[in-house]
């Protein structure tokens, strides 16, 4: 399947959550096995000559390709959290949003000292969330070799928080 077939598999939801967001919903490519895999593929395809040791992905649609991404790349998988949602010790880091502040969380031991960490999340948009993890990540001492992403706002330029950081976005919007 090319990018452009897999668009058709991404619905847009005007208004969601609130006035003048345009809501990329995943849904229907979760909802399709042939779509699923094909994304899968995609993203394995752009690393396969890579060492990745753990994949990392972002509470909550980032859980879902997050997953089958470390069974493909025979990783491990790693749970980035919002707050409280994590037992045991953990890291947490705060970061601004338009209007307030949230919070991400990982467990501290979650990592591997030097380990080569993939990020990955359903989609870039402003990049705060990402370049919070990506801190948060290399503060419990995660390498943080490349930030994947099922789609791309190009419009918001959420790849300037990321710095000179590796990205591959299969989708860009
Ligand atoms: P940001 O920190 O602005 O890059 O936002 C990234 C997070 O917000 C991701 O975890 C996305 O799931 C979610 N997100 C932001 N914008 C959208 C959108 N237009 N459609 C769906 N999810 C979005």
């Amino acid at each position: 399947m090319t990018p452009d077939q897999l668009k058709n598999f991404i619905k847009d939801v005007p208004d969601f959550p609130k006035a003048g967001i345009v809501f990329k919903d995943i849904a229907p490519l979760l909802a399709s096995a042939k779509a699923r895999k094909a994304m899968t593929a995609a993203i394995v395809s752009n690393y396969k000559n890579q060492k990745i040791d753990v994949v990392v992905g972002i509470e909550s649609r980032g859980f879902l390709f997050g997953m089958l991404l470390a069974e493909a790349l025979e990783a491990s998988f790693v749970m980035l959290r919002k707050s409280n949602k994590l037992p045991g010790d953990i890291e947490k880091f705060t970061y601004d949003l338009e209007y307030g502040t949230d919070t991400i969380e990982i467990q501290t031991d979650a990592i591997p000292n030097g380990s080569h960490v993939l990020l990955h999340d359903d989609v870039l948009a402003t990049g705060g969330t990402a370049g919070a993890a990506v801190q948060l990540i290399e503060k419990i001492g995660g390498k943080v070799i490349s930030a994947n992403f099922i789609m791309e706002l190009d419009f918001l330029e959420g790849r300037k928080q990321l710095g000179d950081l590796d990205i591959y976005s299969v989708l860009h919007y």
